[in-house]
């Protein structure tokens, strides 16, 4: 049988882990199978995580086209190219998409496409739909679907998104986002749900800093900037507040329910439970 396996786990700087749990592999009649599996550290809250995912490819796009043709003529002779892999990540404000996505990205080669960021664009150029959103990020709420479908489904098909495959981040967020997407036959092979205690968020949230010049970002806190010039040029994202940050949430509860629904075959989720994210001697410690 044609098969696709994924596999998560986190590792420790090196060091051996102990598995905590792993989710079951998934199948259906028109998706790939995917297996998923997921390890963190239980040494100690401060253990580095890291969330890796590694992908064994086995299906081929062929297969995938002809399932039914390919089976009653035995052996596939030459398999197509594999299919680029396709992951959408979802979590709460300040859950880690951001450090994950670089990750993800950097290892994969994935285009990464963040909802968030192409909205924030839209408001840097000064356009109509950049100041409607404004409006509604400013709030803490979702950007009304026809703004933010379009500019998602264009920037997925275009080309470096086909070839690379894709990670998109923070999309969708509601039930009509994921039905417009399935609607066009746009499917991820993994669904990565980042879950995170509030408190913790908040504190992650009203800390993050970014650096205008570098685009790094920092915790005043738990990841202070290296010397004073570039303290001196930090900014905080506008809905970076308490009172934002709780609204944002509210509105991740009241959405990611629906949203699960429709990738409930395919998704991993990921529980984070210490404060904080940094970077130390390149791995990612929680503090
Ligand atoms: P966060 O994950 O912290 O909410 P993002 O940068 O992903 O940060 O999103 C910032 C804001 O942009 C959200 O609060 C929301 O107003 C808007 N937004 C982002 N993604 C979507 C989406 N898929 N649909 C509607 N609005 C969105």
């Amino acid at each position: 049988m044609a098969s696709l396996g994924i596999s998560i786990s986190s590792v420790a700087g090196g060091r051996p882990m102990r598995s905590l749990a792993s989710s079951p592999s998934c199948s259906n009649n028109n998706k790939p199978f995917a297996s998923l599996h997921a390890t963190r550290s239980l040494e100690s809250s401060r253990a580095p995580f890291r969330l890796e995912i590694s992908y064994d490819r086995r299906f081929s796009a062929e297969l995938r086209r002809q399932p039914l043709a390919a089976a009653r003529s035995g052996p596939v002779v030459a398999a197509a190219e594999p299919e680029p892999m396709k992951i959408m990540i979802s979590g709460p404000p300040a859950s880690g998409k951001g450090t994950q996505c670089e990750l993800i990205k950097k290892k994969y080669g994935l285009v990464h496409i963040a909802a968030g960021d192409l909205l924030r664009a839209e408001i840097g150029a000064g356009t109509e739909n950049g100041k409607r959103a404004k409006e509604y990020m400013e709030k803490g709420m979702l950007v009304p679907s026809e703004i933010v479908v379009m500019m998602v489904k264009e920037r997925l098909l275009q080309p470096d998104a086909q070839e690379k495959g894709w990670l998109l981040d923070g999309y969708p967020r509601s039930l009509s986002q994921a039905t417009a997407l399935e609607d066009l036959r746009i499917q991820p092979d993994l669904f990565i749900l980042l879950d995170v205690s509030e408190e913790i968020l908040i504190e992650r949230v009203v800390g993050r800093r970014l650096d205008p010049v570098t685009g790094k970002i920092y915790h005043l806190k738990y990841s202070p900037p290296e010397n004073e010039e570039i303290a001196a040029r930090l900014t905080q994202r506008f809905d970076d507040t308490e009172e934002k940050v709780k609204l944002r949430l509210k509105t991740h509860h009241q959405n990611v329910e629906d949203v699960l629904s429709t990738y409930k075959d395919v998704i991993f989720k990921a529980k984070e439970t210490h404060c904080c994210v940094v970077k130390k001697g390149g791995a990612f410690i929680n503090c």
